[in-house]
């Protein structure tokens, strides 16, 4: 079972000033809408819907978050979530390059992303969805020079990879690389950019990219609490010895 797995609704933003005064670490989803963000966080997840909510209308230009520990895992399970228990959260960007948006939500827009990702020290990491297809649209490359100066890193999904045969994924990996391997700083140094294939709907990459994810947050899925019957209880044992808490068979 994945660390990611617990992820919880936890708020959503539309200014900076709302921004949570949590100081745990944050990674954040970015990608051109329709890329296929909402089916990756879903999947990595484990659960149908919890990106959803980045869909409602009126939403969409919100930043959404996801709470990692605090909470049970269960699902049908309504307790609040513990803020000082959280560990880790997943931030859901606003998709971008949405042709219907005017001119005045877009500037909201930038504001509000190139804001955030640029200068919020909780932000760890970034995860770049794009479309295995036609990925790096002009936004996707304003998203990483946006996200360079600041040293952290980028993890890349190039998604739909079920759409390419296997020449097709392999040429589109390798060109990825070429990309993300362009750009230096000022030394001369490579930006620390990394890339995979991504599918949510034949889960190709889906343990590289969850294992990446929780590495970026500092976590580890050796420390995951044990819930053997998915029923958000630890187990009687763990109950009982809470510091000896191992991994269930199977995980
Ligand atoms: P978002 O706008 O970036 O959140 O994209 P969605 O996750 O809503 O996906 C956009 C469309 O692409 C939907 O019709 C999804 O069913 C489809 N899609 C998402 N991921 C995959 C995938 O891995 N493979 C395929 N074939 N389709 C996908």
């Amino acid at each position: 079972m994945s660390l990611l797995w617990q992820a919880r609704f936890f708020t959503t933003v539309n200014h900076l000033r709302d921004l949570p005064k949590t100081q745990v670490p944050e990674i954040a989803f970015a990608g051109r809408s329709n890329a296929g963000k909402s089916s990756a966080i879903n999947i990595l997840c484990n659960q149908k819907k919890l990106a959803f909510a980045s869909k409602t209308p009126g939403r969409t230009q919100h930043i959404n978050y996801f709470s990692i520990g605090g909470a049970h895992v269960g699902q049908h399970r309504k307790d609040p979530t513990v803020v000082e228990e959280i560990r880790g959260l997943l931030v859901d960007l606003p998709g971008y390059g949405y042709a219907e948006v005017p001119g005045e939500a877009k500037s909201h827009w930038n504001q509000l992303l190139g804001t955030y990702i640029q200068s919020r020290p909780q932000l760890a990491a970034l995860v770049l969805i794009m479309d295995a297809r036609r990925p790096f649209t002009e936004l996707d490359v304003q998203m990483l020079e946006w996200f360079a100066p600041t040293g952290k890193p980028v993890h890349c999904l190039l998604t739909k990879s079920d759409k390419l045969n296997r020449n097709e994924s392999t040429n589109a990996l390798r060109l990825a690389h070429t990309v993300l391997s362009s750009y230096v700083d000022a030394q001369g140094q490579r930006f620390p950019f990394t890339v995979q294939l991504f599918s949510a709907l034949k889960r190709t990459g889906l343990e590289e990219a969850s294992d990446r994810i929780i590495a970026l947050l500092g976590l580890s899925n050796e420390d995951d609490a044990v819930d053997a019957n998915g029923d958000g209880d630890l187990d009687d044992q763990d109950k009982k010895n809470p510091g000896e808490r191992g991994r269930s068979p199977g995980q």
